[in-house]
């Protein structure tokens, strides 16, 4: 087992101000520095104590950091005022401007960033949507991204960050973000989806497959509710090529979703469908459970490329059991596809936001 982690530090100090303290941010964790031994260099960035080193190894070692040259222990190292950093190791690799804790825990180092918000918003955008996609349907997402992640604040307070880095929050590109991304977020600057006067924690899929989920059904929040996505036939999201899909599931493999044995057979029966006729409640072998739980269920048993989403319809060829689906993800709030075929067909970024969100307010900060 791995007690240290080894990095070295190259600094270079530039006399560049640093972002100004009055914008508002975010803080994220990066937890590939924790687990990576990481080379990590800085441009432009400054640090108490720096001195007149230009390269560090710091390393991890049970709740300190060691600092060299000087033979500091010390519990963290600040990065500040920096308009880029780099942090190469394992292949992680972040150029971001702001501020980088680094600490040490049982003996692992733990990065966190603070960013600016709207630089946030723009590298989830570059991350989560391909940027030579309608302006629009960037427009939608980087106001669904900024309002997740505000209402995402002190979701990981316990570990000391806002968000993680991670689906279960939101991917961001650690590189710089494209222009566009970068334009529709200054586009939308300040704009938010609102439930109830609250910030909604917004969620997006990649494709609804013709009727968006019922968020309370999926455990997402309630003010998502189904919605066709466009007429029979005509749906927004049909270029997706994950507009349709079809698995096929031996007894075996429905045995091994349902965490039995290797062999054991297991069947599958649809309790309840929401309006939209996604699966709400399904029962598998002897466990029912929600439609959402049950699309975890399959993706770590059988790989996240089999079945796809909770809007399908089941039936029997000989042993086999067959499910017949439409779109890929939880099915909930933005269909990016969707925003896609929207945006192409002319309709703006509200436009796009209200249709998928029809219970939600859109509004300025
Ligand atoms: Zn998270
Ligand atoms: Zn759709």
């Amino acid at each position: 087992m791995r007690r240290f982690v080894p990095f070295s530090l190259l600094l270079a100090v530039a006399a560049r101000p640093g972002w100004a303290s009055t914008v508002e941010t975010i803080s994220i964790g990066l937890w590939d520095v924790a687990r990576a031994p990481a080379r990590v260099r800085v441009s432009g960035a400054s640090t108490p104590g720096a001195g007149t080193a230009r390269v560090w190894t710091v390393t991890a070692s049970g709740g300190r950091l060691h600092v060299e040259p000087g033979g500091r222990a010390v519990s963290r190292v600040t990065l500040r005022g920096s308009p880029q950093m780099i942090i190469a190791g394992n292949g992680s690799h972040v150029a971001a401007p702001g501020e980088l804790v680094l600490s040490a825990r049982d003996g692992r180092l733990k990065g966190i960033l603070k960013l600016p918000l709207e630089e946030y918003v723009a590298r989830v955008v570059a991350r989560e949507m391909p940027s030579d996609w309608p302006a629009d349907a960037l427009a939608a997402q980087a106001v669904v991204a900024r309002s997740f992640a505000l209402a995402s604040r002190g979701r990981h307070a316990r570990d000391g960050f806002d968000v993680c880095s991670l689906t279960h929050c939101q991917l961001w590109s650690p590189s710089p973000p494209t222009t566009r991304a970068r334009q529709a977020a200054r586009r939308t600057e300040g704009w938010i989806l609102t439930s109830g006067g609250q910030t909604l924690r917004a969620p997006f899929c990649s494709t609804c497959g013709g009727y968006t989920a019922d968020g309370a059904s999926s455990g997402l929040p309630a003010t998502c509710v189904p919605v066709r996505d466009g007429p029979p036939g005509r749906e927004f999201c049909r270029a997706s090529p994950h507009f349709r899909w079809q698995a096929r599931l031996s007894p075996q493999e429905l045995g091994r979703t349902a965490g039995l044995a290797e062999g054991q057979t297991a069947e599958i029966k649809i309790l309840s469908r929401d309006s939209g006729g996604r699966v709400a409640r399904a029962r598998l072998a002897a466990t029912e459970e929600d439609g959402g739980a049950l699309l975890m269920r399959f993706g770590r048993a059988l790989g996240w490329a089999r079945v796809k989403s909770c809007l399908f319809t089941l039936r029997k060829d000989g042993p086999v059991t067959v499910l017949d689906g439409r779109g890929l993800g939880h099915g909930a709030g933005l269909c990016q596809w969707g925003a896609r075929g929207r945006a192409l067909q002319a309709q703006d970024w509200k436009g796009i936001l209200r249709a998928y969100f029809p219970k939600a307010e859109l509004v300025r900060r």
